[in-house]
């Protein structure tokens, strides 16, 4: 069986107005959300680029670039679903995803299921193969300011065709 692994990272900056949505899950009473071309979901773009580097497939600004006026607000779990689409007609399956969140505030702990369970459900994995994790950065650097949040991911994908 052939096995391979890739990495994502994102980062979005906070602005007002805008609902805060990570791993396909609006968080509730956020103060402020994310600003971006979509829905601005740094945990899915993360799991996006992940996905497609362990597929070899590219980036997330190959497939959705932001100079395209039918990716404007796009729900980032739709792109999900896209890109699982593609992982497929591909012969790639997913295995896992392990994912890292690093904001300051809201604290997100309450919501880590929900998001496992969005983003495992949008992939057809179980929701025990999706891992979330949340980290500060200590007060330091753009995220430390609360300026925005970042996100990691890695996955892996098995040959299936
Ligand atoms: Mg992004």
């Amino acid at each position: 069986m052939s096995a391979r692994s890739g990495i994502g990272y994102d980062s979005h900056r906070f602005a007002e107005g805008r609902p805060l949505i990570l791993g396909g899950v609006e968080i509730p009473g956020a103060e402020r959300g994310l600003t971006g071309h979509s829905d601005a979901d740094v945990l899915t773009h993360a799991v996006i680029d992940a996905l497609l580097g362990a597929a070899g497939l590219g980036d997330i600004g190959q497939h959705f670039p932001d100079t395209d006026e039918r990716w404007r607000g796009a729900d980032s779990i739709a792109l999900l679903r896209r890109v699982g689409a593609l992982l497929e007609e591909s012969g790639w399956a997913a295995v896992n995803v392990d994912a890292t969140v690093i904001c300051e505030r809201p604290k997100l702990g309450a919501y880590r299921d929900a998001m496992r369970e969005r983003l495992a459900a949008t992939i057809g994995l179980p929701a025990s193969e999706v891992n979330v994790k949340f980290t500060t950065n200590e007060g330091m650097g753009f995220v430390g300011r609360g300026e925005g949040i970042a996100a990691l991911a890695t996955a892996s994908v098995e040959r299936v065709q």
